[in-house]
């Protein structure tokens, strides 16, 4: 970044530090955070104007299931405080027809393996134990994949809190409730070790749904658009305890049916190359409800324009 670029930044931030509701800032995070804006190309920042926000609430409306208005009314503000898994909600979202989503990549192998290094205090641990092994059959039971826990298992599975050496720290009770990393960068699944863990319905966060949600993005998909999906973003205060067809439909296209079971769907075209390194993933900023500096992250409004600039830590995630 230039002196020349600073100065103006700088200028334009000492002119117009009030009058940004705490709404709409949590609202540029929200969108930010879950991939409905996107950088630009010049240096790290994005350029947030009016018709870009409200491109960005409908594009997130549409995702949720909700009425398209562009505004952020009471709904849209309720569904952007729904308890939700970390992950972004990847796109190609316009006019594609609602359905599933994959990331991009997939395992080799069927048979594979896990290691669950780090237990949550809040469940015994058989129970994990038990939960994280049915969380997968959910998967099994639609195609030929097998998982065996293993003390050399391929993926990882940890309660964590905080920061927690991923570059993407969890942010506390509520919001976040866990991520994964994509078959490509090794499929490792975290929970947000200060989420209200059990087993089942309740006023807790269900650990058998997350799980089974989760292992979805360790086996290459991403978010749906279906309401009805479990790939769906948001936890569901009810569910069948199973996969739905969105659900199913994803995971035969990456790895085929059953043998002898429901059919498979023929294989996807080849995947992109994944990138060299994986980018890393940032931080949850966390709002005061005034104007904040953490780290490179800030935003700053004129009349008519938010300036969002961001760390160069580009989060990759669907
Ligand atoms: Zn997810
Ligand atoms: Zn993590």
């Amino acid at each position: 970044m230039d002196v020349l670029f600073i100065s103006i930044i700088l200028a334009i931030f000492c002119s117009s530090i009030e009058g940004v509701k705490p709404k709409i800032q949590n609202a540029l995070v929200y969108l930010s955070q879950y991939g409905y804006l996107e950088p630009n190309a010049m240096g790290n920042s994005s350029l947030v104007n009016g018709k870009t926000f409200k491109k960005s609430i409908k594009e997130f409306q549409s995702f949720a299931g909700i009425p398209t208005t562009g505004k952020l009314d009471k709904l849209t503000m309720k569904m952007m405080s729904e308890p939700r898994c970390g992950m972004k909600d990847t796109t190609g979202r316009s006019k594609r027809q609602k359905r599933f989503a994959i990331q991009g990549s997939r395992w080799k192998t069927k048979q594979l393996t896990y290691k669950i290094s780090k237990y949550s205090s809040k469940l015994g641990r058989e129970e994990i134990d038990t939960n994280i092994q049915k969380a997968f059959n959910l998967w099994s039971k639609y195609t030929d994949l097998t998982f065996e826990p293993s003390s050399r298992g391929k993926i990882d599975i940890r309660f964590e809190e905080r920061q927690h050496g991923d570059g993407d720290a969890f942010d506390g009770p509520g919001g976040t409730l866990a991520h994964a990393y994509f078959p490509q960068y090794g499929g490792a699944t975290h929970f947000d070790e200060s989420e209200p863990w059990m087993i089942g319905a309740g006023s807790g966060i269900d650990l058998y749904q997350v799980a089974a949600h989760e292992f979805g993005h360790a086996l290459g998909l991403s978010h749906s658009d279906r309401k009805d999906a479990l790939m769906a973003p948001f936890y569901k205060r009810s569910w069948t305890n199973d996969l739905y067809d969105d659900d199913i439909q994803g995971i035969q296209r990456l790895y085929g049916g059953k043998s002898g079971g429901t059919p498979a769907t023929p294989p996807e075209a080849p995947a992109a190359p994944p990138p060299k390194t994986p980018p890393p993933r940032r931080n949850r900023p966390r709002l005061p409800g005034g104007w904040f500096f953490p780290r490179r992250r800030w935003i700053i409004r004129t009349r008519r324009r938010w300036y969002f600039p961001q760390g160069n830590r580009r989060v990759f995630y669907g």
